[in-house]
């Protein structure tokens, strides 16, 4: 008896597409068939390996058989076969993979990209009347039929089948001449054999089909006579494995988004051959854009693997370093054996080898777009620059020296980025340190009070406006042996001697002042001096070598409680030059128990400066009203 069930929602939806579908090429729906036989295949052959319960077959193929009379296209394999429940959780429902990401792309309507994605086993449904799966699974005891019309139900019953496998039955629909939708065609072996050269030329596994052949005419007068011979239609060398000089951009292009379901072609292709002591080849992609997960932990990094053109594991991670994890592709060699583990495969040498070598590749590859189309670089930096820098600061600095040519800032003389290299050479004469400052953009960076005596030097200040870059330069420390150094953080070194000694002497001058104001933020700051970096501005914040106050605010924002006590050293500066100070002098003449309150404010004041909130508003407040009184009094 024939069970009956509900497709789930979302299936529902991307059915209904299917069914309805205007889209033109509807002839995908072949190459989506034959890919899901090979990754069946693929299943099969590796669970073989491992598992005693799955047998090997003699030989793998897929078989399509086009029947005139039945008006019937099967797709056949003797791939791994599906399990009753697989049969409602893989087929009833959409899964994680391109068919959802699809349907997320399908609120644009835009029916184009049907054939730019994946949509998998539901697209036979779009020159389907009824779709008919029969499988088998090595780990069921019967065979299964699946059938359903494209409407809202499917049906499953348990058949004989001996052979574990799977055969795809599609009975075409009739054809729609209104419509101009010829779904005969299908049953054509000629067009067969183009759809599958063009689509799936590449497919490891010989696709084969029984082709009608006319015997040679001895004798004009007599019928040609005719005879059925089975054929291989694909080629079956993987895309990477044929000379580049086959290959155009747009193969290339093609190839990746049906691999990785993108629906956008990549920012660049690296397709590298090696051969000696270690011998591979590989395909690797650069996405224009990081996928929405990118930065969580539930993005994985890897490039697939294949041994000889055979698919061996989806993801590896030991392929590709941290800082470059945002390629997709391939590494196909011939060194590795197929009957490792997985587990064995990460620890394996020669795929370290091949990582250090593709890593250097890559380096390489971005290096030269850096140097040849800046433009394409910026754009592949904005999307990936944070990972860059992420690499510099990972492993205590380890990978530092291999990227760091590969960052770039924007800087207070350059709306343009700016590289390490192209900072120091044009960095003027008695400048000896490389010079950043940190905030949350442009404008507030070029605002900030200790900005005044670097203004004035006209030295270059690199903007540091990611969280991570501060958190980098710990590590970086220096380029071309030129140190970095903080315009807020530690002692000011912009200044000349004459300008150094007098604000010593004025140090001096005014140390009962000083020594007032430090008792009276105590709790709050460790020092307050006078300072000769500031011009217009009366004050700042400045932190000590330690912790910055940028990576303060980055700690605090940190779920870990140790990080969020963490604290940077404030220092708070005074400009001895600026009429506040003049008040202050005075002030602290007149009444000294005044000065605790200027002393706080001074302090608030500086904290907004840098960004910081305020940590008792309403005491600020209450203090500025005050004042604002007494100045009319
Ligand atoms: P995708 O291939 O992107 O996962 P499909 O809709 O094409 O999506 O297929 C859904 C699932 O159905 C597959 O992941 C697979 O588990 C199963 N499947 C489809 N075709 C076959 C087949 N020929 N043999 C075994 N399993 C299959």
């Amino acid at each position: 008896m024939a069970k009956t069930k509900q497709f789930q929602t979302e299936s529902k939806k991307l059915l209904d597409l299917m069914v309805n579908a205007i889209y033109t090429h509807k002839e995908i729906f072949l190459r989506e068939l034959i890919s899901n036989a090979s990754d069946a295949i693929d299943k099969r052959h590796h669970l073989s390996l491992t598992d005693e319960t799955v047998p090997a077959a003699d030989e793998h193929e897929i078989f399509i058989e086009p029947d005139k009379e039945g008006r019937t296209l099967t797709v056949r394999d003797n791939g791994i076969g599906m399990t009753e429940d697989e049969l409602v959780s893989e087929i009833g429902t959409i899964a994680e993979s391109g068919s959802k990401a699809f349907m997320e792309k399908l609120e644009k309507k835009d029916l184009d990209i049907i054939g730019q994605f994946g949509v998998g086993f539901y697209s036979a449904f779009m020159v389907a009347r009824e779709v008919i799966v029969r499988t088998r699974s090595p780990y069921a005891d019967t065979g299964y039929e699946w059938r359903s019309t494209g409407e809202s139900t499917y049906t499953i019953e348990t058949i004989d089948k001996d052979d574990i496998g799977t055969s795809v039955i599609i009975v075409l629909r009739e054809d729609d001449e209104e419509h101009e939708a010829y779904y005969s065609e299908y049953l054509e072996e000629n067009t067969i054999e183009r759809i599958v050269k063009k689509y799936s030329d590449y497919i490891r596994y010989p696709i084969r089909m029984e082709k009608t052949k006319t015997k040679e005419k001895e004798d004009e007068e007599v019928e040609a006579e005719t005879y059925k011979e089975v054929e291989t239609l694909n080629s079956m060398v993987p895309i990477w494995q044929k000379p580049k000089s086959e290959l155009d951009d747009e193969a290339l292009n093609e190839f990746y988004k049906r691999q990785f379901n993108e629906f956008e072609d990549p920012l660049k292709v690296i397709h590298t051959s090696v051969e000696g002591l270690i011998t591979y080849t590989a395909l690797v992609f650069i996405p224009k854009k990081p996928p929405y997960d990118f930065f969580t932990e539930k993005y994985e990094k890897g490039l697939q693997l294949y041994s000889k053109g055979v698919f061996i594991e989806d993801k590896n991670k030991a392929l590709v370093p941290e800082h470059f994890r945002f390629v997709k592709g391939l590494v196909d060699s011939s060194d590795l054996s197929l009957n490792i583990s997985r587990e064995m495969l990460q620890h394996n040498r020669q795929l370290r080898k091949i990582a250090q070598h593709l890593e250097k590749k890559i380096k390489s590859e971005l290096e030269k777009m850096l140097k040849n189309d800046r433009e394409k670089y910026i754009e592949f930096y904005e999307a990936y620059g944070t990972i860059l820098k992420y690499g510099i600061y990972d492993q205590f600095g380890a990978n530092k020296d291999k990227l760091k040519d590969l960052i770039m800032f924007k800087t207070s003389k350059s709306d343009e980025y700016v590289t390490l290299s192209e900072y120091i050479e044009r960095m003027p004469e008695p400048q000896e340190a490389i010079y950043y400052a940190s905030g949350k953009n442009k404008d507030q960076i070029m605002n900030l009070p200790q900005m005044d005596a670097v203004k004035e030097k006209d030295y270059e200040v690199l903007f540091f406006t990611e969280d991570v870059d501060e958190f980098m330069v710990q590590f970086l420390t220096e380029y071309e042996d030129v140190p970095f150094k903080s315009i807020q953080q530690g002692e000011n070194d912009l200044l000349d001697e004459d300008k150094k000694e007098e604000i010593e002497e004025q140090q001096k001058e005014h140390s009962k002042l000083i020594k007032s104001l430090k008792k009276a933020l105590k709790d709050k700051v460790k020092d307050v001096r006078l300072s000769g970096r500031l011009k217009d501005s009366p004050v700042c914040l400045v932190s000590g070598e330690g912790l910055s106050l940028e990576m303060e605010k980055v700690l605090k924002q940190m779920p870990q409680s140790q990080a969020q006590e963490l604290q940077a050293e404030k220092i708070l500066e005074i400009n001895p030059d600026h009429e506040l100070f003049q008040a202050l002098k005075s002030v602290h003449e007149k009444d000294k128990r005044k000065v605790e309150d200027y002393a706080n404010l001074l302090y608030h004041q500086a904290l907004l400066i840098e960004g910081y909130p305020i940590e008792n508003p309403k005491e600020v407040s209450d203090l500025m009203a005050q004042l604002m009184v007494e100045a009319t009094k």
